[in-house]
């Protein structure tokens, strides 16, 4: 479905993806994990068309992304959830969601969408008359997800959604991912917490200074030795439950 070819970007002409190649099928959860700085955030963000590479091809679905602007991404199915869950604080969270419907492709069903929205996430149909702006982190969190889900998304990209969350919302999230999973979407999840993310995929790419240096099955990346080295294990990552819970390498 997805195809990165190559791809190069560049901030002020300093390099910060340098080659990265990547394919994600159909259906798929794919988890791109590392260090801060590595390049994650810029991926989703060329992606997304809100940068554009200096070199390679991105082709979605067959077609090359080279010329569309976000917006028409956004009505090919492409979704970006951005790192920092940005609602609208002043729109209620009743019209946040209905901006994420405003696609031609998510309109038609949009009061069912928004009532799918409020069953996964109660606490928003409480809240559906407060200020976006006004609500806790991990409500926004939810909000910026329900926002994603009216939207429809073929490709949903997820960027550290479980952000500075408590591990309680850190689960909801898990289900929320799952979720849109069920309804047929195929994501990209950029992640920190890389255990999270491994125990949501199928696959993974593992991305240093710009280049992809690895990439596996989930289950073969949590047993990798270098990658619990460098991304797992660390003592002050919260351990959501233990369907996350990475096995001990055996080396
Ligand atoms: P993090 O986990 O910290 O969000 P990341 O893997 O998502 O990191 P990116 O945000 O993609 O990393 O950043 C990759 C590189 O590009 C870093 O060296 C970063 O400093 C640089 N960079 C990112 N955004 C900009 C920008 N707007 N201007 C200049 N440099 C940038």
């Amino acid at each position: 479905m997805l195809r990165i070819e190559n791809l190069h970007v560049e901030y002020a002409q300093i390099p910060a993806l340098r080659g990265v190649d990547m394919d994600i099928n159909t259906g798929e959860i794919v988890a791109l994990i590392g260090a801060n700085g590595a390049g994650k955030s810029t991926t989703l963000k060329a992606i997304s068309g809100l940068i554009k590479p200096s070199a390679g091809t991105i082709e979605f679905a067959g077609r090359s992304l080279a010329d569309l602007v976000p917006e028409q991404l956004v009505e090919l199915g492409i979704i970006h959830v951005p790192e920092g869950r940005r609602v609208f604080p002043r729109l209620t969270v009743e019209e946040n969601l209905k901006v994420g419907s405003y696609a031609l492709r998510a309109r038609g069903g949009e009061k069912e969408a928004r009532e799918r929205v409020y069953t996964l996430f109660p606490r928003l149909a409480e809240r559906r008359r407060q200020a976006g702006g006004s609500l806790s982190g991990g409500e926004q969190q939810m909000l910026a997800f329900g926002r994603a889900m009216m939207a429809k998304p073929v490709l949903l990209l997820l960027d550290e959604p479980s952000l500075g969350l408590a591990p309680i919302l850190v689960e909801e999230v898990a289900r929320a991912i799952d979720r849109f999973h069920d309804d047929g979407a195929t994501i990209l999840l950029v992640e920190q917490n890389a255990e999270l993310a491994l125990g949501l995929a199928s696959r993974g790419f593992v991305i240093e200074t710009g280049r992809i240096v690895l990439t596996d099955t989930a289950p073969n990346l949590l047993k990798n030795p270098n990658v619990w080295a460098s991304y797992l294990g660390r003592e002050d990552w919260e351990v959501v439950d233990e369907r996350h819970r990475a096995p001990a390498p055996s080396s």
